[in-house]
């Protein structure tokens, strides 16, 4: 793994004033350059010839200056790497950053600053890891199986990174689930090497809730955890076409059968279960903290389910910004009680990196 002292000796090199902030473009990038702007950064959007025009499309969200590439996994090639570095660029990592470029190349031989903590992607992108640093936290998690042939009830089969849903199926025996499996191997929904490495969890009932949670640790107001706060920026649901099914009643067609997100919606909570809300981001910060110091830093989500009898199950954890955040490019129903001003996830990013300037304290959450 690339070692925080590499990174520290370059980020020495960069000119403080000229930082430029930077990320594929895809999944909350427009976010990320609208907020970049709004905090004075110049930006820099690492972007395929045919996707340009959709971010010239939004004028106040265009990046300044794009890196065309012919494949997003072409970013970790030395000459694209030398002219991010050469423009003091800080990358953003995303959902579809760490997709597209995979967690392995990204610790292993992307030798660009990010924001964050570069340990948290391998704590995130590695199933079993993820695990214990939320067990370890002392969450509720759905409960796992090991062997499709210890299924003893309803079953949600999900499939490594961040697929959006694709794929995903339930099953209540293990014939079901070699079946379905089998099928979705067959049309091409799911590929072979993923099959064998499918996630089997405990099907939990209830209300999905989307937690955006942002710990900065140069700020101590508001809700404290560890040396830093803990702010809870917004919070949404993801739409996906099981959502739906009742529409197809009484005879619900196939094609509802289906959990790849294609798009998100705002929710709020009864405030009563904020409480709740908080307790699960500070428990999780404080593990990370035990386990990957410094831990996590800036954006994350809990991704929960709620059931008035059993409370939040968490059921995946995203470890940075994640798409829910773009329902929210200036203000959320949480973020007007923190900020005066227009706040989004993508705006707080960069106002965590301006104040790590600032204060002469980049280090501490760039790695
Ligand atoms: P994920 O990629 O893990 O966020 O999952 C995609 C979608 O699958 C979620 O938005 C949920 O609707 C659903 N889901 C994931 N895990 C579970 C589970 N253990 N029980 C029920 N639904 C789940």
């Amino acid at each position: 793994m690339i070692s925080k002292k590499t990174i520290n000796n370059i980020l020495s090199e960069y000119d403080s004033k000229k930082i430029r902030i930077g990320t594929i473009c895809s999944h909350s990038a427009l976010q990320i350059f609208h907020g970049a702007r709004q905090e004075g950064f110049a930006t820099l959007g690492i972007c395929t010839e045919d996707r340009k025009k959709v971010y010239e499309a939004f004028p106040l969200a265009t990046p300044d200056e794009f890196l065309i590439v012919d494949n997003f996994k072409d970013i970790v090639k030395e000459k694209f790497q030398d002219n991010l570095r050469d423009k003091n660029v800080i990358i953003v990592p995303h959902g579809s950053f760490v997709e597209y470029v995979g967690p392995e190349a990204l610790l292993t031989f992307f030798n660009v600053p990010m924001f964050g903590n570069r340990k948290t992607l391998e704590w995130e992108g590695d199933r079993s890891k993820q695990r214990i640093w939320l067990e370890k936290a002392d969450l509720k998690l759905p409960k796992e199986y090991k062997h499709p042939s210890e299924i003893d009830g309803k079953v949600f089969v999900k499939f490594s990174g961040a697929k959006g849903g694709k794929g995903f199926f339930t099953a209540n025996s293990e014939t079901e689930y070699y079946k379905k499996l089998k099928e979705k191997v067959k049309k091409g929904i799911i590929r072979e090497e993923d099959s064998l490495n499918a996630a089997i969890q405990e099907f939990v009932s209830g209300v999905r809730y989307y937690n955006h949670y942002f710990f900065s640790i140069f700020e101590n107001y508001g809700f404290k955890v560890g040396k830093g706060a803990l702010e809870l920026l917004s919070m949404d649901k993801r739409i996906e076409p099981i959502d739906e099914s009742q529409r197809g009643l009484p005879d619900v067609p196939e094609e509802f059968y289906d959990y790849t997100v294609t798009g998100n919606q705002p929710v709020i909570v009864r405030e009563s279960l904020l409480p709740k809300i908080f307790e699960m981001g500070n428990k999780t910060i404080l593990s990370s903290i035990r386990l990957f110091p410094p831990g996590m830093l800036g954006a994350f989500c809990l991704e929960t389910i709620y059931q008035p009898e059993k409370g939040f199950t968490v059921f995946e954890i995203s470890a940075r910004i994640v798409a829910g955040t773009n329902l929210y490019p200036t203000n959320s129903p949480y973020s007007v009680y923190i900020f005066k001003e227009q706040m989004s996830t993508g705006r707080r990013i960069a106002r965590e990196l301006k104040t790590g300037i600032e204060t002469n304290a980049l280090d501490k959450i760039v790695f």
